[in-house]
């Protein structure tokens, strides 16, 4: 059973409760495709710049979180109904998650539901 913590962006909380991750982690598809059971140990978002963000996952770690994903909106945006790459909400996913990895010493992926086509999930470890 692989233990996740998310983290969203501050951008879409008001207006997402995370129905497809959360659907997505529960059917291991997407993003979650990688694990034969996933399990959710908590949610925090991202504040702009970001710089709380170790400090979130290594609690996340506290509370028994194995793995990190980063919500897809951050990098993705929806066009004529379909997820495309780019243009998301975050301008600095991969700093982010690079400097998660190596800080809070927890693996992160770059994403969760709805994958732009062809995107394989990113992983910084
Ligand atoms: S740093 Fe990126 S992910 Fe975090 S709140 Fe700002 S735009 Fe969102």
């Amino acid at each position: 059973m692989a233990k996740i913590g998310l983290i969203r962006c501050e951008k879409n909380e008001k207006r997402c409760p995370l129905t497809g991750c959360l659907q997505s982690m529960k059917n291991t598809t997407q993003a979650f495709a990688r694990y034969a059971d996933a399990e959710l140990v908590g949610v925090f978002t991202c504040r702009c710049p970001g710089e709380g963000v170790v400090e979130l996952s290594k609690i996340l770690k506290s509370k028994g979180a194995e793995v990190i994903h980063w919500c897809t909106c951050t990098f993705a945006r929806q066009e004529n109904g379909k997820w495309v790459a780019g243009g998301g909400f975050c301008d600095s996913v991969d700093t982010i998650l690079n400097r998660i990895s190596q800080e809070a010493e927890i693996t992160c992926v770059k994403g969760t539901a709805h994958l732009p086509e062809g995107y394989q999930p990113k992983v910084f470890e």
